[in-house]
């Protein structure tokens, strides 16, 4: 069968002789002419076809190259290191859809048109060669390869076409919520995606019809050529079998001119919508944020010590973006599924990560315009974002971590609010509290020595002795307790059950008392820098003067901090990694739950999850306590829902129809749980005060991981008193 394929093809274009069509159809042709050697309109085919081909690529260089103007005027962003990780990623997230299967249907079919994109790529720029060099095949149709490529580029562009077909359907007749826009931030892009998706499929359309007449015309010249059956070349050169010859050569030539200019027209016309992120999700992704938990520096290239010499912090105008922002911007396809995650856009506050994106890149196109200079500078906050809008993220990464395109915000939204606070503009609510971490190193205003007052509860103080790490004391475990643990009456109890946790498993540890200044996560993330690196550079020298070994903190906001806003200090530990960790071991074992009817859901805090991947510790100390029922919630692990915001968003509050925290006990109570466990003391905060406000209380409870493991802890089995080691990365070597 290849051999005669083979053959056939061999006739096909075989010939260099110009004839007439006129005398192609009186003599049965033995052989056909390619497109190069035709004639349209009395235009050589060869000369049409290079016009085209370079009238096609001048304009889109043109245009690429006019939307690239505002890349080269943005701030700089250092994304050329480790490109060995960056290759794996793009494998993994370009060339591997890695996201995409998140949302089934929608991934599945974009799977499938990546796919036959990537495998249509080499005959879409053979079918444009053969426009002007006749005989043009890549790979060589009268070999092997050839022949194989040719039946699965016949099955690719038909599966294209298919889900064209299907993506069109779902846009029109069922219309996922997802892609509706709603009216506050404009008119909806469907009648563009639409067109997109018929112009695609045209374009397979054309291909396949251009392949269907070839090889009907072979076949009424006797030669039988192999078409991948049911493809849609095979469907149509079926349907054209009894199409005479003159007909089908006409349709034959047609096909061909409407191919390469559909080609053309999709390439320069893509620049202008969603479709860009064909070009550019390829290096977008290469260039991809690879630290996560980490904030951009206020100017790449300027060290702490210099920023003092910065006029301007943050971004106010567009200009103000790194390139790779910019980047972002014409990388999104306006799938939605960010927003679709978005916590802040649930609870209807006014906030939807998708249009902060689709509303810089309409300013992009409308200011940095095809033709005519670029009108730059206008105000970004107060022109196309409002200030509410800026301030509603709880920087919880959803949006990131279900972008297919790697696309960033929690960057560009703390780039935002370090525009606003260097112009002042700040929410009263939250300036108080700034002032506070300020003068005093907490947002609550509270004195520094009684930072410490949680340790001097009676009934604590019976069961643990906590030491401050003054100078008088030494340990190898600082327990960094931060402002909330410290302060809140309701929290305090964490900081005590971490204690006696840390005490029962034998570590040697201590607090810094009032010399630990708040962890500053929250205010870097609110964007006042220069305020984070007072209270980081305090903590710092704190910490070394305690000469400790390993931090081990209760809050995954100072989690964060320490780990990746810190630099120098010992290498730190969420407690649920240590309590997973000594389980493990079997240094800590578990009292049976006394109540068989509760029902444990985990609630993963972003910071701990999302932001640092612990998943599995929190869970695998629940499983090990006997007894204990535990579900899951429909949004866990890297989809878990941010229970309203950690930090700094407790002295604020936003505009919005529902709490984030009574969305997240709802989804509790949907899993059939009426026990929600975190590991987060803003979490506590906010599911508690869910709990009242949602009028569940009596049938759902909180309760943080330390204070249940504290609760169910055997304690005779646990203290060993034994000393640990701990090697470089702060591993425990003791098990
Ligand atoms: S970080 Fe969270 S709250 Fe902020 S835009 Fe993304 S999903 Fe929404
Ligand atoms: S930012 Fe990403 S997830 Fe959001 S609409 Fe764009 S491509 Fe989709």
């Amino acid at each position: 069968m290849l051999s005669s394929l083979a053959t056939s093809i061999a006739i096909v274009y075989s010939t260099s002789d110009v004839l007439p069509f006129q005398e192609m159809s009186s003599i049965m042709l033995e052989a056909l002419q390619s497109p190069a050697q035709t004639t349209y309109w009395l235009i050589s085919g060869r000369v049409l076809f290079l016009v085209i081909n370079l009238l096609g690529l001048a304009c889109f260089s043109y245009i690429v190259t006019k939307r690239l103007t505002p890349l080269v005027r943005g701030e700089h962003d250092f994304r050329f290191d480790r490109p060995w990780i960056r290759l794996e990623r793009l494998l993994q997230f370009w060339l591997g859809q890695w996201k995409h299967p998140r949302y089934r249907t929608a991934g599945i079919i974009h799977i499938l048109i990546f796919s036959g994109f990537i495998l249509l790529a080499t005959r879409a720029f053979s079918l444009l060669i053969l426009g002007i060099s006749e005989n043009f095949a890549l790979p060589d149709s009268a070999s092997g390869i050839g022949l194989a490529y040719q039946i699965v580029a016949d099955y690719a562009a038909t599966i294209v076409f298919i889900c064209m077909v299907i993506a069109a359907v779902r846009r029109i007749v069922f219309k996922p919520a997802r892609y509706e826009v709603p009216a506050q931030y404009g008119k909806g892009h469907k009648t563009d995606a639409i067109f997109l998706l018929a112009l695609i499929a045209f374009l397979m359309f054309s291909e396949s019809f251009f392949e269907a007449t070839r090889v009907a015309m072979l076949a009424q010249q006797g030669h039988t050529e192999f078409l991948a059956a049911f493809s849609l070349s095979w469907v149509l050169k079926n349907a054209l079998s009894s199409a005479s010859l003159p007909a089908l050569w006409n349709l034959h030539r047609g096909a061909y001119l409407l191919d390469v200019l559909t080609f053309y027209f999709l390439l320069c016309y893509r620049p202008f919508g969603i479709q860009f992120h064909v070009e550019t999700s390829l290096f977008n992704v290469y260039f991809a944020k690879l630290d996560r938990g980490t904030v951009k520096p206020v100017r790449w290239g300027v060290s702490d010590e210099h920023l003092d010499q910065v006029k301007s912090f943050g971004v106010k105008k567009f200009e103000d973006f790194t390139w790779k922002h910019m980047l972002d911007f014409y990388s999104c396809a306006d799938c939605g599924r960010c927003s679709d995650n978005c916590p802040a856009n649930a609870a209807g506050r006014p906030l939807s990560p998708r249009f902060l994106t689709i509303k810089a890149r309409d300013y992009s196109f409308q200011h940095y315009p095809m033709f005519g200079s670029p009108s730059n500078g206008t105000p970004l906050v107060g022109g196309i974002y409002s200030e509410d809008e800026i301030w509603s993220c709880t920087t919880c990464g959803a949006c990131e971590e279900e972008c297919p395109l790697m696309i960033e915000y929690i960057d560009k939204i703390v780039d935002l609010r370090r525009g606003l606070v260097d112009d002042g503009n700040v929410p009263k609510s939250i300036q108080k509290a700034l002032k506070a971490l300020e003068s005093r190193g907490n947002p609550y205003g509270k004195m520094e020595k009684k930072k410490a007052d949680w340790t001097r509860d009676k009934e604590f103080q019976a069961t643990c002795d906590v030491k401050i790490l003054n100078g008088d004391n030494a340990a190898d475990t600082l327990y960094f307790v931060d402002s909330i643990t410290s302060y809140d009456d309701r929290i305090q109890a964490i900081g005590r059950a971490t204690a006696r946790i840390l005490d029962a498993t034998g570590k040697n540890f201590g607090i810094l008392g009032a010399a630990e200044k708040d962890s500053g996560h929250e205010v870097r993330r609110f964007g006042e820098e220069m305020l984070f690196m007072a209270l980081r550079d305090h903590n710092v020298e704190a910490i070394k003067a305690s000469g400790v070994q390993r931090i081990v903190t209760a809050d995954p906001h100072a989690y964060n901090a320490l780990k990746h806003d810190y630099k120098d200090v010992p290498p730190v530990e969420h407690i649920s990694q240590v309590i997973a960790r000594e389980v493990k071991s079997g240094n800590i074992k578990f009292n049976p739950v006394e109540n068989a009817d509760e029902v444990y859901a985990y609630h993963d805090p972003c910071y701990l999850g999302r932001h640092n991947q612990v998943y599995d510790d929190p869970r695998d100390v629940l499983d090990a306590i006997p007894g204990l029922k535990r579900v899951e919630m429909s949004r866990c692990r890297d989809r878990s829902f941010c229970c309203g915001g950690g930090g700094l968003m407790l002295f604020y509050e936003p505009k919005e129809e529902q709490r984030m925290g009574v969305k997240r006990v709802q989804m509790a109570a949907e899993a059939g749980a009426n026990v929600i466990v975190t590991a987060c003391p803003f979490c506590m905060v906010n599911m508690e005060d869910a709990i009242k406000v949602a009028g569940m209380e009596g049938k759902m409870t909180a309760i943080d991981l330390t204070e249940l493991v504290d609760k169910q802890i055997s304690r005779e089995s646990a203290k060993t008193g034994r000393t640990e080691q701990f090697a470089e990365s702060g591993k425990c070597l003791t098990v």
